[in-house]
């Protein structure tokens, strides 16, 4: 079966090595390892998007981390960002688990696709502004080929990110909470990145978080989230083939 046009995307990110430095990184993290994953084989590549191909809601983050995505292969899976993200997804109904420790650990998302403006995990976090630039066309093309409805942007330069990919000029400043329209019909709604600095200061609670979960789900054109997951049983969902792009049903 020829691969879809997302497939295709994955495949061509996974061998991407436009950056250099990020390259460089990703692959001496990969190597050195942390000691407490020794014991892993380290992905050590770029880390493509993952979600529902029907999504209707795209969740949009900076990078992969180091020891997380850049570790298991999958955005925000490995480390307590991803902890806290798909926890809240789950409770929105918008992921079939609250855990999302491994490529394969049987996690789906629901109506969501989760993503970052830059696929290479980089030092210290900090993607350069050419770094960004040369990553954002796969997030362009991913808000191409999905049915988005509504983008969730973590953190200020994933808003930045967002904003270039959607032809937002003037853009107001980034708070938790702000709505942006766009030219595209694509509104984005900000939330502060679910990073340890901001969970452990209590500068993002759980309450926070679900609240702009379930108001860009609800921009997204979705019902109640809970609805999503109810609209297909979860047995159903485990028995179907463990292929990372797994077409999901959504209820009215
Ligand atoms: S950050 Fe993006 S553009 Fe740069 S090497 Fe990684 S996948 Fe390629």
């Amino acid at each position: 079966m020829p691969a879809s046009p997302l497939d295709a995307l994955c495949q061509e990110e996974i061998a991407c090595r436009r950056c250099p430095r990020l390259v460089e990184w990703r692959e001496k993290v990969a190597v050195e390892r942390r000691a407490s994953y020794s014991q892993e084989v380290y992905w050590g590549r770029p880390v493509p998007g993952f979600g529902d191909p029907a999504a209707r809601l795209v969740v949009v983050g900076l990078a992969p981390a180091a020891h997380g995505g850049n570790r298991t292969g999958r955005v925000f899976t490995g480390d307590r960002s991803g902890d806290w993200l798909w926890a809240a997804l789950w409770r929105a109904g918008l992921a079939t688990q609250p855990e999302s420790v491994s490529a394969a650990d049987g996690l789906r998302a629901l109506g969501t696709w989760v993503s970052a403006v830059v696929r290479c995990a980089p030092p210290a976090n900090r993607p350069t502004p050419q770094e960004r630039d040369n990553c954002l066309p796969y997030l362009e093309t991913e808000l191409a080929l999905l049915p988005a409805r509504a983008v969730l942007a973590l953190g200020a330069f994933a808003y930045e990110g967002c904003c270039r990919v959607l032809g937002v000029t003037k853009r107001p400043a980034f708070g938790h909470g702000v709505e942006v329209p766009t030219q595209r019909g694509i509104p984005i709604v900000c939330s502060y990145h679910p990073s340890q600095q901001n969970t452990f200061t209590g500068r993002l609670t759980e309450e926070m978080l679900d609240a702009v979960v379930r108001r860009a789900w609800r921009l997204a054109g979705g019902a109640d989230g809970a609805d999503a997951r109810k609209a297909r049983p979860l047995k159903k969902l485990a028995e179907q083939s463990a292929a990372l792009y797994e077409p999901v049903e959504l209820g009215p």
